[in-house]
């Protein structure tokens, strides 16, 4: 086994096309962001690319897409590889900077699903500047997901760092995404 020079995960294919489909698609409402998330979220376990979440970044001058990503766990050996790391990461690639809030363009992250105790952790340092979440941690923890120790009030906390947040948008369509993901016996990779 050779030691490793650098870090590369790239999107399956799939949602590569996807990604350069969608650049010039206005996303004008909130709910139009969270179906793309939600539609990757699918599309990853329908593919069986990885498991059952999905993210896109939106610039919110534009409402244009700028970055998606999904969990890529397994696939990647990597268990920094959930939807929400991978998006960011990808938009600050595009960006060519690690802090999305360095200029005037404010950035939404819609996920489908609630941020587990990393990705938390990772959204002040992002620059995004609002959250959107689709279904809520105790949905993905239903299916076996461990979600990590997170603060009860983490939503204030991010508030307090002034990212706005929206929960529960759109959540039912992200609970079947996951509920298909356990009914067809799909890994539960926690460490
Ligand atoms: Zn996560």
């Amino acid at each position: 086994m050779t030691s490793p020079t650098g870090i590369s995960i790239p999107l399956p294919a799939w949602a590569s096309a996807l990604l350069l489909a969608e650049l010039n698609t206005p996303f004008s409402s909130p709910e139009m962001r969270m179906q793309l998330a939600i539609r990757i979220a699918r599309f990853n376990i329908e593919q069986g690319t990885g498991g059952p979440f999905g993210a896109a970044i939106f610039d919110l001058q534009t409402n244009k897409l700028v970055a998606i990503g999904m969990n890529l766990v397994v696939a990647s050996h990597c268990s920094m590889a959930h939807a929400e790391m991978m998006a960011i990461s990808m938009a600050q690639q595009q960006q060519q900077h690690f802090d999305l809030g360095k200029s005037a363009q404010q950035y939404e992250l819609a996920t489908s699903c609630e941020p587990c105790a990393m990705c938390f952790g990772a959204m002040p340092w992002s620059g995004i500047r609002h959250l959107s979440c689709a279904a809520r941690d105790a949905d993905a923890r239903a299916i076996g997901f461990d979600e990590g120790p997170k603060f009860p009030d983490w939503q204030k906390k991010l508030t307090e760092r002034n990212i706005r947040i929206t929960t529960d948008l759109c959540r039912n369509d992200a609970v079947d995404v996951l509920q298909q993901y356990a009914i067809n016996h799909g890994t539960i990779y926690n460490g």
